[in-house]
């Protein structure tokens, strides 16, 4: 029985801080730049456009429900068994489908201190409780989530690289992360940044996934290929996994012009390279040129960086830079949502968005 005079959400929900996205407003009559959500300045690539507006003399049909073409493309491309694969809507489906699919409530699934805020919003919506491990140096720690395992534990979500960060942990690191897991414990590798990463010693994580029974990974077209608009993620893992999965999510999760699109994005190889040699030649000329007025940058392999402001300086903190910044047109991603509230994270942009920044930074650090 129940004597409530309304409807009561189940217990967890209502412990959600509803996601917040990056903002896309500048101060008015001023040119806005979006640097809060980590989307490619370069835009998706022109076949993606083509194909999505084909779609558009197709309306009244359902889509594919198994999306089987976009799984056949990446299948392609990745080398990978189309049987393994899901897609979602969004990246953020499938980690919600994971918990649901998962997390009895109770159980315990672990993340890291400055992790993606979706894990804990899924975990609490699937009725789970979420455990956070502390990073060292804003990277996360294996040790800290290994001394987290307890009886209850179900998942542990590992953004690599991570977000805010823009940190990674080595293949190396991974496997010693899994080789530590209970194998009931599933292992959620979250390479939504994956194509930007320059690192010998990083790994995506397929070798993982395709060698055992309790390890997947997700990705994105949101970010690499520029379709965030279109809502497309997609997870590796073993058949078991995607079975369990293809039970719970809904018939026709991925639309049509997703699916189009995002067959023409994945297949266009030149366009990746594009968007990752901007980011190469930008990261690194952002980190140095903002470390040189006197800010920190924790070196990031992503395509964003999270920059920290000094502390002790009320007029410099990241809350009077993030005012400073919104008034000249440029949005960043204010993080305090993520424990960081000294810092602002980033998108890397096209070099006229990138060089105001350092333009506007210099001035706001040089002003007395
Ligand atoms: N994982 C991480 C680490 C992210 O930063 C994001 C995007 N904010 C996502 C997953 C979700 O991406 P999407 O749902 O757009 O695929």
């Amino acid at each position: 029985s129940n004597s409530a005079d309304r409807p009561v959400p189940k217990p967890g929900v209502m412990d959600i801080a509803a996601y917040v996205p990056g903002r896309s407003k500048a101060a008015p009559g001023v040119k806005l730049w979006k640097l809060s959500s980590n989307e490619t300045p370069l835009g998706p690539s022109p076949t993606a456009v083509a194909a999505y507006e084909a779609v558009a003399s197709n309306l009244e049909r359902y889509p594919d429900g198994s999306a089987t073409d976009l799984r056949q493309a990446i299948a392609e491309v990745h080398g990978l068994n189309i049987d393994n694969l899901i897609c979602g809507n969004g990246s953020d489906e499938l980690l919600g489908l994971l918990a649901n699919t998962y997390l009895a409530p109770g159980d315990e699934a672990i993340f890291t201190e400055h992790g993606f805020l979706v894990y804990k919003i899924q975990i609490l919506a699937a009725g789970g409780t979420p455990v956070v491990a502390p990073e060292t140096n804003y990277q996360s720690d294996v040790d800290a989530i290994l001394e987290r395992i307890t009886d209850r534990t179900r998942i542990v979500f590992l953004a690599n690289p991570n977000n805010p960060t823009g940190t990674y942990i080595s293949d190396e690191e991974v496997r010693r992360l899994h080789a530590g897991l209970p194998k009931h414990v599933l292992l959620v590798l979250d390479a939504a940044y994956a194509e930007y990463v320059r690192r010998n010693d990083y790994s995506a994580g397929i070798e993982l996934v395709s060698g055992h029974d309790n390890v997947v990974m997700t990705r994105t077209f949101s970010k690499i290929h520029g379709l965030a608009a279109l809502r497309i993620g997609w997870m590796y893992g073993p058949i078991h996994i995607i079975d369990a999965l293809n039970r719970v999510r809904g018939p026709f999760n991925v639309n049509a012009a997703a699916i189009a699109s995002g067959v023409a994005a994945i297949r266009d190889r030149a366009h990746t390279d594009k968007a990752v040699a901007h980011n190469e030649t930008w990261l690194p000329v952002l980190t140095n040129a903002l470390t040189d007025i006197g800010l920190t940058v924790t070196p990031s392999v992503g395509n964003f960086i999270l920059i920290h402001f000094p502390k002790d300086d009320p007029r410099r903190t990241a809350a009077a830079a993030d005012a400073y910044l919104t008034k000249r047109g440029y949005v960043l991603r204010a993080v305090a949502g993520y424990g960081l509230p000294n810092a602002l994270r980033m998108t890397i942009g096209p070099a006229e968005a990138n060089e105001g920044v350092i333009a506007a930074l210099t001035e706001f650090m040089d002003r007395g």
